[in-house]
């Protein structure tokens, strides 16, 4: 490897650009004046952590790292994080100018890929609480979790609006109404502090932009057939609102508007993005999704490289074919295909958040706070904040609160299943079924609620209802899955085993209060007549106990649908302001 334009000066200690009591702006100028082509190539690049060989950050100079869902290192632990971040970073601090990398995760709800990390309810269910202070400070707590193991960069949040609940990414969504995820926004604080760089800051990435949960269907990775006015109208306002709160980056997303795929739609990333939204940040690609902009999803060609950064993209998502990336991305800018103020004009936003963040003067791990991972007080935040999710849409004859000297039969395999509770982006990429974290199931928050004054008997698939049985709760819904295996083309239904569960429930006679774990609206209309009560408690994560406060009363249910409900499976996409009529409209929500 060897650079190709000469310039290899010496370090110099007394570099303006290292003196952190000038401004970023001098110091950017100072930096990028003294970089080479090849290191300029170096910082727009980021790969995944597995692909990147011994003491190739230091030759290729790597701006960036990340861990793909799951990738965690054989160490889980936040020492062991730590470890590893420190291992990558010696080798970029190792480069010639000392420029730290940045490593980035998908913590979008809390720092999941961590064993023992407090896992916070999935967006939708955040959308429920209506509450953006709430949500502000789960942001705070998931940056002290994430700056626990030495990372800099969250991929979150998620700032779809979800239009159309077919769509295997909905969960991520605060819902469907542009304004709620606009009021959401107050994450972006909570992640990155009131500004960069503070001991517990973040940066934060408003994704997808734009318009990923408009598309036809509700198709991952689909296209949006809208109008430009109702783009802007739907899908742009809660990037708007997250621009104003000072977000640090903004990831582009796989899906198509109007067929145009939005890698390579220099109109909305450069001009509306960055110039009439005034965004000053950089812009991260998603996961390969350069090779898609011209349709045929097999190997990145020169010409998708190119396309992609000239319509703005500044720093791109190459997990495996990194170093092809780079090479590709030098040989079009020497052919003058890509211009070099372009190549500036990126390593100006990305130095610039290093430079904020406070990389260069505090470049490896704090090893202060391992024990924040998981601490008490931030799973108490996150029992908060599943109590507040939960939407109580029926409750016959008062069946709830149940009465705590009760026998109470629970079934349902979602009642005893942290996996199941969590969802997908749990410890993997689709999540998984089990005991795979530390947590509280809501079968566990049943049994501490009622201690010795009643009595909890439980089977997963709803045989043997005792006799003496008052009342029987089934916890039952969706089980884990991301993106596009979450696609459910022909509506969300219940599945066989669930209505298994349920026939069982039925023979015994005894009052049935269903709780729904899913990531979204699941088709129940057939079955509700037969149920005294419905909660949704979505994806609540590890605090199992908060649904648990919600079914006994100590919490009265405040939940407020964040989605429109739909009648059958083949209403979608339903959404306020449609003439449909839902089952349970935008907004619904009982309480006692
Ligand atoms: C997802 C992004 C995520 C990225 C990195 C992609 O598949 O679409 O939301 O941030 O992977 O893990």
């Amino acid at each position: 490897f060897t650079r190709d334009d000469g310039q290899t000066g010496a370090f110099d200690p007394d570099a303006p650009y290292l003196d952190a009591s000038r401004p970023v702006a001098e110091r950017v100028d100072d930096l990028l004046g003294r970089m080479t082509l090849d290191e300029k190539l170096g910082q727009m690049t980021q790969a995944e952590r597995k692909e990147v060989g011994a003491g190739e950050i230091t030759s290729y100079a790597l701006g960036s790292l990340l861990s793909g869902g799951g990738s965690v290192p054989s160490d889980n632990t936040p020492q062991g994080w730590a470890d590893m971040y420190d291992a990558f970073q010696a080798e970029a601090m190792a480069t010639r100018l000392r420029i730290p990398m940045i490593y980035g995760v998908d913590a979008v709800h809390g720092h999941n890929n961590v064993k023992g990390a407090t896992i916070f309810p999935h967006n939708i269910g955040l959308g429920a609480t209506r509450d953006p202070e709430l949500v502000r400070r789960i942001g705070e707590t998931v940056a002290i979790e994430v700056t626990a193991t030495g990372l800099d960069w969250d991929f979150a949040p998620c700032l779809c609006v979800a239009r159309d609940i077919r769509w295997g990414r909905t969960y991520e969504s605060f819902g469907e109404d542009p304004e709620l995820a606009s009021a959401m926004t107050t994450i972006v604080t909570g992640l990155q502090g009131e500004k960069l760089g503070g001991p517990n800051s973040v940066l934060a990435t408003a994704k997808h932009y734009v318009g990923d949960g408009g598309t036809n269907g509700g198709k991952d990775q689909g296209d949006a057939q809208l109008s430009e006015e109702e783009l802007r109208k739907v899908h742009l306002p809660p990037f708007q609102a997250a621009v104003k709160a000072g977000v640090g980056s903004v990831m582009i997303s796989f899906s198509s508007f109007n067929g145009v795929k939005l890698h390579g739609h220099r109109q909305l990333i450069t001009d509306v993005l960055k110039g009439e939204l005034g965004f000053t940040g950089f812009v991260v690609s998603d996961w390969n999704a350069i090779d898609q902009i011209d349709g045929v999803r097999d190997v990145f060609t020169p010409e998708e490289v190119s396309a992609a950064v000239n319509a703005g993209i500044d720093m791109v998502m190459v997990p495996e074919r990194w170093r092809e990336f780079i090479s590709v991305l030098r040989d079009e800018v020497n052919a003058g295909r890509v211009p070099l103020d372009r190549i500036d004009d990126a390593n100006r936003r990305i130095l610039a958040k290093k430079f904020e963040l406070g990389m260069f003067e505090h470049p490896m791990a704090d090893r202060s706070q391992f024990d924040k991972v998981g601490a008490p007080a931030h799973r108490e935040l996150a029992r908060q904040a599943v109590r507040q999710s939960q939407v109580l849409l029926k409750n016959d004859g008062g069946v709830l609160p149940l009465k705590k000297d009760s026998r109470i039969f629970v079934a349902g395999r979602n009642a005893d299943d942290i996996g199941n509770q969590s969802g997908g982006w749990t410890l993997t990429w689709q999540g998984q079924s089990g005991p795979i974290t530390d947590g509280t199931t809501i079968l566990q928050g049943i049994r501490d609620a009622v201690g010795t004054s009643g009595k909890v008997t439980f089977s997963a698939d709803g045989t043997g209802v005792p006799a003496d049985t008052d009342v029987a709760v089934a916890v039952i819904g969706e089980t884990p899955y991301a993106e596009y295996e979450g696609d459910r083309p022909d509506g969300v239904t219940l599945t066989q085993a669930d209505l298994d569960t349920l026939a069982e429930l039925r023979k015994s006679g005894k009052p049935v209060v269903v709780v729904l774990v899913s990531g979204r609206p699941v088709d129940v209309t057939a079955q509700l007549p037969q149920w005294r009560a419905l909660l949704a408690a979505w994806l609540p994560g590890t605090e199992g106990a908060g649904v648990a406060d919600v079914l006994f009363g100590s919490h009265k249910p405040t939940g407020k649908l964040p989605m429109s409900w739909p009648a059958t499976p083949d209403q979608e996409p339903v959404n306020h302001g449609d003439p449909k009529t839902p089952l349970f409209p935008y907004g619904f929500g009982l309480t006692y």
